[in-house]
């Protein structure tokens, strides 16, 4: 029963059993008989397993890069604008980078965020080849002593060795101007789509180098066990989880605290 319900709470089937084997183990072990014991034995299970990695991104040298993937619509660009926010907020000078040169309106949509946050921004034309407008965004952070360098992308993976060459090319970019610099490839998942959201990191992880999750749109329908799920499956740390639309609604992804929440 408890392994139905961690499916249904969008664990998943694998990290759901996962899960109940290593609390049947304890419960042997601790010789547990108690129901609330065993409920903080589960939660300390699950927050071993969403415990992967550092939960802040590398941002130790100036300037640092973030790249930031994922599929259209899950909320890289607002993801980005909330991160430009909480750094130009530490007094972290920023740079967003419109590498989402499909759509006018991708651009557009990221120079509403830097203004919001307060961030600098490099922007080209509709259509432009991101790898220049990436090139031209570090060229203006070297210039201008930025400390962190966001690079907004777009995500279609319909076409997943154009979105991979793409992608290739704009690490080659950053690997040849700042080959010293802290790099972080951030995959974005909207937490709604559940299970699917676990196949499309399983792609971009392969595809992508990936460093770092933000899971988002947890404020809805969305079941929080998506984020145990990945973080396992994939041994990738989440670094951020978004709960709105709003500039404030970002939160840094603490296991212990996110665990206790699913519980509730
Ligand atoms: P992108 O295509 O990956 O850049 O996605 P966008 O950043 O444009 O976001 C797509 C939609 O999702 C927009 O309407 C955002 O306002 C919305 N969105 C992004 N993050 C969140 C979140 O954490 N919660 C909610 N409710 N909506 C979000
Ligand atoms: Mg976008």
């Amino acid at each position: 029963e408890l392994e139905e319900s961690l499916i249904l709470a969008d664990l998943g089937v694998e990290t759901a059993a996962k899960a109940t084997a290593a609390l049947r183990k304890t419960i042997r072990e601790r010789h547990i008989t108690k129901t609330e014991e065993a409920r903080s034995a589960l939660k300390e299970i699950l927050t071993d397993m969403v415990s992967v990695g550092s939960a802040e991104l590398d941002l130790s040298t100036t300037p640092s890069v973030v790249l930031v993937i994922g599929v259209n619509g899950v909320g890289k660009t607002t993801t980005i604008g909330k991160i430009a926010k909480q750094l130009c907020d530490e007094g972290k000078k920023v740079l967003l980078v419109a590498g989402d040169t499909f759509r006018a309106a991708a651009a557009d949509q990221l120079e509403i965020w830097a203004e919001r946050s307060g961030a600098d921004i490099v922007r080209q034309h509709e259509g432009a080849d991101p790898a220049s407008v990436v090139y031209d965004g570090i060229q203006s952070a070297k210039t201008k002593g930025v400390d962190v360098i966001i690079i907004d992308t777009a995500g279609r993976l319909h076409n997943k060795t154009n979105l991979m060459n793409e992608l290739n090319k704009i690490s080659r970019i950053v690997e040849r101007e700042l080959p010293n610099a802290s790099r972080e490839v951030l995959l974005v998942l909207d937490g709604t789509t559940g299970q699917n959201g676990l196949i499309q990191a399983k792609q971009f992880k392969e595809i992508a180098g990936v460093t770092a999750l933000a899971v988002t749109k947890l404020d809805g329908t969305a079941k929080g066990g998506i984020v145990i799920a990945v973080a396992d499956t994939l041994g990738l740390p989440v670094k951020f989880i978004g709960v709105g639309e709003k500039a404030e609604d970002l939160m840094r992804f603490q296991a212990k605290d996110f665990v206790d929440a699913l519980f509730e």
